[in-house]
């Protein structure tokens, strides 16, 4: 495994001819074909005024040009990849808090955000793409000298992205080469990757999970990627057909689509054969998990990741070492610890605030001083998410500290009840979430999708939660719908949801 300390050094250790980048019915981009790209962006960058540390915005449609414009910009400026379903608010928002010094953005392609750069006086780069798989060349810009030309060092930042703004508004996470590299090696060590590894994506690539675990990590194994559009459950199963990955990562939203579509398709599973599958940035119930390895005859690795660790913190080992339905795993990546409110760093067994250090953690958000006031104490940056360590060093999360349900005088774990109302035979995903009551603060809600062809009644619900929960913790109000509502990463949002749902205590 590489020690790479830049995204260009990772590059450097491919095998030549070994594919990189890969796509559905295009020929392969090879590591050699990579690099020379990566080369080209680079002065192309420069030849417009673009160099280290300056910030170019991405637009593009999911696949291997996005893949590939996001490693070959990294290694002279700082890439900000933005969501193509933004509104001209949400670009104008964008472009203008990231500084952004361009945009590229795909040939043809229609999108507010050429409007809002025209306004803004964002000098507009096209991407046009080649023919192997994540294949470009950039056209347009201003002839201009680049104050710090050539390839990005280690401390240069490779990255700003925001969260996915599950609590709160989003927040600008700027992340350094030797960030995202450490990462990136640390989920090839966890998944043990090979040259012979080959990851389909389905995440978006304007987020950190497809950017760093399906691209980057691949990359620091000598791998490949397989760029998709993005998810679509209905094309999962030929894409695993004609494609032959070895693993594929998603959120849990989309292993349960796909978990939903397994039985039918279980030729193909059989004739291709996963070594693993991968679930992170949101809980996955231990009952799907279940489900997943067994409907896969594949070991499914839970892994817990957020952007401000350029994405993993934990994940549940490779056998022949055990993997806990349910739980995050081993740190796998930073140092991981338990901190009480007051900042003390609490004993195996006891609860509370997860906080992280290492290579891969942000120095802080950007331009924000109070978030980063309250997210770092002693060294340690704060996730705001609450858990603790079983016996074996585990990690087991209990929710986001935002979204514990505060019930009168007693805290709800919302991933305890959502696991438990995942484990009715009638229930396909469940969702807890807090509903505003005037005396006790919070009351306990909970939205279901049911199982294809399932019924079952409000009664049984919780008659059934009854039995496993502390009353206190049982769902007063259950809701039955289609489908969860979700944000742009595929992630269900619990914060607000009674008021978007309309119920009231
Ligand atoms: P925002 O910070 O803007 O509210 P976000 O936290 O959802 O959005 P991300 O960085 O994409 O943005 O997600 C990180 C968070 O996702 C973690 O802090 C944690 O709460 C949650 N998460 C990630 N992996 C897991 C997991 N395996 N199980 C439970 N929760 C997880
Ligand atoms: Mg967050």
């Amino acid at each position: 495994m590489t020690a790479a300390s830049t995204i260009a050094a990772l590059l450097a250790a491919g095998e030549a001819g070994r594919p990189a980048i890969r796509a559905p019915e295009r020929p392969s981009l090879t590591y050699d074909g990579l690099r020379a790209l990566a080369e080209r962006t680079v002065a192309a960058l420069n030849s417009i005024g673009i160099g280290r540390g300056d910030r170019v915005a991405i637009v593009l449609p999911n696949g291997p040009e996005m893949a590939a414009a996001f490693v070959a910009i990294a290694c002279g400026a700082t890439t900000a990849p933005l969501n193509p379903a933004y509104k001209e608010e949400e670009f104008e928002f964008y472009l203008t808090d990231l500084k952004a010094k361009a945009l590229v953005i795909q040939q043809g392609m229609e999108s507010p955000a050429r409007a809002v750069a025209a306004r803004l006086g964002v000098p507009v780069v096209e991407l046009v793409p080649g023919e192997a798989a994540g294949a470009f060349s950039l056209a347009g810009g201003q002839p201009g000298q680049a104050a710090r030309p050539g390839m990005a060092e280690a401390e240069d930042v490779a990255l700003v992205l925001h969260t996915s703004g599950t609590t709160a508004r989003p927040k600008i996470v700027p992340l350094t080469q030797a960030n995202v590299t450490a990462s990136a090696a640390s989920i090839a060590r966890t998944l043990e990757l090979t040259p012979e590894d080959a990851c389909l994506n389905v995440m978006p690539l304007f987020h950190i999970h497809g950017l760093i675990a399906a691209t980057l990590a691949s990359l620091a194994a000598g791998g490949a990627v397989i760029c998709t559009p993005g998810f679509n459950a209905l094309k999962f199963f030929g894409w695993l057909d004609a494609e032959r990955p070895s693993w594929y990562t998603a959120v849990p939203t989309m292993h349960q689509a796909i978990l939903q579509r397994a039985e039918r398709n279980r030729e193909i599973i059989a004739r291709a054969p996963l070594r693993f599958l991968r679930s992170s940035s949101a809980s996955l119930p231990a009952q799907a998990m279940k489900d997943l390895s067994a409907a896969f005859d594949a070991p499914v690795i839970e892994a817990y990741g957020m952007t401000e660790a350029s994405h993993q913190m934990c994940s549940n080992p490779l056998p022949p070492r055990p993997q806990k339905p349910g739980l995050v795993g081993l740190p796998a990546g930073p140092e991981v610890a338990i901190m009480a409110e007051d900042g003390r760093i609490l004993p195996q067994g006891e609860i509370g605030e997860v906080v992280i250090r290492g290579p891969n953690v942000t120095k802080g958000y950007e331009a924000n001083p109070e978030a980063n006031a309250k997210a770092f104490t002693d060294g340690w940056f704060r996730t705001g998410d609450q858990g603790m360590f079983d016996a074996d060093g585990y990690l087991m999360l209990t929710g986001r500290l935002k979204e514990l349900i505060k019930r009168g005088g007693e805290q709800v774990s919302p991933l305890e009840v959502d696991g438990i109302l995942s484990e009715h035979p009638a229930v396909a995903q469940a969702l807890t979430f807090g509903i505003p009551h005037p005396m006790l603060g919070e009351e306990v809600g909970a939205a279901i999708v049911l199982r294809e062809g399932m019924d079952c009644t409000e009664r049984e619900l919780r008659d059934f939660a009854a039995k496993h929960l502390a009353d206190f913790k049982v769902p007063r109000k259950v809701v039955f719908l289609p489908e969860i509502p979700k944000g742009a990463t595929g992630k269900l949002m619990r914060i607000g949801l009674a008021q978007k749902l309309g119920i009231t205590a």
